[in-house]
């Protein structure tokens, strides 16, 4: 595998589970440092053990995105174990059963909870890291979701947080592109990770896949984090402010 990532460090929040643990060995693998914030202390130190295990530099930051006070520490943590940050990646996020009713029977506290993390903790993280970002002329990407392009049945709080996340991408790509620093979202489809907790195991689930993704199967998580590893590297350097969607096709049909 390539180096493509030698010299950087990436901050990777939401990074002791799925889509985010698997982009915190896959940035470590092509060089990066990296440091795994999350709420989950023992997911944490999982991630942090499979990065050193194929000799990658991680740091654990226990963190709530939620929590200014957290993300800041997170970040001065970073910086003083491994210098400024030249990328952050966003995937701490939640999906919350309450919020998966009809939008009038959805509770204002569940709404807010959503939009809490998925949303208000992805702002934290990159208004925390950006001062370092514009120092390095550094890279964003964010973890939305086929659910910020079309409104396919998740919940009112998951779906606004996460067309959010998109909007707030493209305008962190114009506030910040004469600093050099490039700012792209990610649009995965179905995943199989814990948050979708082996709903794609079933004959019934395969056979929607089969129906309505082209490439009629989940995702596995390194197929979303090989996508954030090009957008974090130069290899992208003339991509910024863009919506790139990893759903094996289902919303080309
Ligand atoms: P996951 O549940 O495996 O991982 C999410 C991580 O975020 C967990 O480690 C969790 O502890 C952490 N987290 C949640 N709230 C947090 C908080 N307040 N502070 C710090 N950490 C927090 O889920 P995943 O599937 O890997 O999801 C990663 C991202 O990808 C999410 O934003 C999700 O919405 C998005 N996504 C997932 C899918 C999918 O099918 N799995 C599809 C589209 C988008």
């Amino acid at each position: 595998m390539s180096r493509q990532l030698e010299n950087h460090v990436v901050l990777v929040t939401g990074g002791a589970s799925g889509i985010g643990r698997a982009t915190a060995q896959r940035v470590a693998a092509d060089g990066a440092a990296v440091a795994v914030l999350d709420r989950d202390g023992d997911g944490i130190a999982e991630t942090v053990k499979l990065v050193e295990a194929t000799g990658g530099r991680a740091l654990a930051c226990p963190a709530d995105v939620t929590a200014e006070g957290d993300v800041v520490a997170a970040v001065a943590g970073t910086t003083e174990a491994f210098g400024a940050l030249s990328g952050t990646v966003t995937c701490a996020g939640i999906f919350h059963p309450g919020d998966l009713a009809r939008a009038q029977d959805v509770t204002l506290d569940d709404f807010v909870h959503v939009l809490g993390v998925n949303l208000t903790g992805t702002f934290l993280a990159i208004k925390h890291s950006l001062p370092h970002l514009v120092e390095r002329r550094g890279a964003v990407v964010t973890i939305a979701s086929t659910a910020a392009l079309r409104g396919h049945g998740q919940g009112p709080g998951y779906t606004a947080s996460k067309g959010g996340v998109a909007a707030l991408t493209r305008l962190l790509a114009v506030q910040y592109g004469h600093d050099g620093v490039r700012a792209n979202c990610v649009c995965p489809g179905a995943v199989d990770t814990p948050m979708t907790g082996g709903a794609f195991a079933t004959p019934e689930a395969r056979e929607r896949m089969r129906r309505h993704v082209p490439l009629q199967r989940v995702a596995q998580p390194d197929q979303i984090a090989s996508t954030v590893a090009f957008l974090l590297s130069d290899d992208a350097s003339h991509v910024t402010g863009q919506t790139l969607t990893v759903d094996g096709g289902s919303t080309a049909l």
